[in-house]
């Protein structure tokens, strides 16, 4: 059985810590070539995402046979999961507060200016310490898996065929195709701006000039949906919180193989040919 390192990687607004778990030594140097970063519970009151990467860690992190180096950070927003809520402490919604397209008109809460939080400002010093090749994301529950920037379509191409017929029904996949991207960037900058998907996907390069890939894993909010409906309803999360206060465990129940398969795929994939080979 490997070892789970356990590392600090800074302080919420209420001094909660922000945890990260690796299958590797993280304060070890340098960081590890193809090194896949997996997030959740951004959003305080997606609890799903925060125990799907908390049973992921548990089931796979110590496995002698997963040889990729992992990084998880369950919950990025650990204020606003003791709280139940989206936001943080300060009410500002950690996935709109990066730099890349951030804007002071956003639906949601972005914060006072780009990196105001602390919360942003750890995930984002880590980023750039670690370099990691592949960032997941997950969140409820626009039943995607979406790629933010060209670099990425692989690994979501990756992440959907790790997936059987069965398996793919609730969800679809969302990648910037030849020609069709400009159009892409432009639906993604008026969703979601400053997102983290944003920041990683189109906004961010390492020293090396390397573009990470970076992949937003929507959840489904009805996981026995026939198919993903487009447009979604447009109270499919008031529904799934609905869904998930009756029968939490169902729910788990019925996403939890398709998205440890997805993230082992994410983990697993060498597309890149090593760090440093992506986009350049
Ligand atoms: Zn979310």
């Amino acid at each position: 059985m490997k070892t789970i390192f356990q590392h600090c990687i800074g302080r919420s607004v209420a001094e909660r810590e922000i945890v990260a778990f690796a299958n590797f030594d993280i304060d070890g140097t340098p960081p590890p070539h193809d090194l896949t970063l997996l997030i959740g519970g951004m959003h305080g009151d997606e609890i799903a995402t925060v125990l799907l990467l908390e049973s992921f860690r548990d089931r796979f992190l110590n496995n002698e046979k997963l040889t990729s180096p992992i990084v998880l950070l369950p919950v990025a927003n650990p204020d606003g999961y003791a709280r139940h809520t989206r936001y943080n402490a300060h009410d500002v919604d950690l996935n709109r507060n990066c730099i890349w397209n951030w804007s002071a008109h956003s639906e949601e809460p972005p914060g006072p200016e780009p990196w105001s939080e602390p919360e942003s400002r750890a995930l984002r010093d880590f980023i750039l310490k670690m370099e990691p090749a592949k960032i997941v994301s997950l969140h409820w529950a626009l039943a995607e898996i979406d790629a933010d920037g060209p670099q990425s379509t692989a690994l979501a191409q990756a992440m959907w065929d790790a997936l059987d017929d069965y398996e793919r029904k609730p969800y679809r996949l969302r990648i910037a195709e030849l020609g069709r991207g400009k159009r892409r960037l432009q639906r993604t900058y008026e969703i979601c701006p400053g997102s983290l998907g944003q920041w990683c996907g189109y906004g961010l390069r390492y020293g090396d000039g390397m573009q990470p890939a970076m992949i937003t894993l929507e959840l489904p909010y009805d996981p026995a949906a026939d198919s993903r409906p487009a447009p979604l309803p447009e109270n499919h999360l008031a529904d799934l919180h609905e869904r998930w206060r009756a029968d939490a465990g169902g729910y788990l129940a019925a996403v939890e193989i398709a998205v440890h398969k997805m993230l082992l795929a994410a983990c697993d994939f060498r597309g890149f040919g090593g760090k440093g080979s992506v986009l350049r």
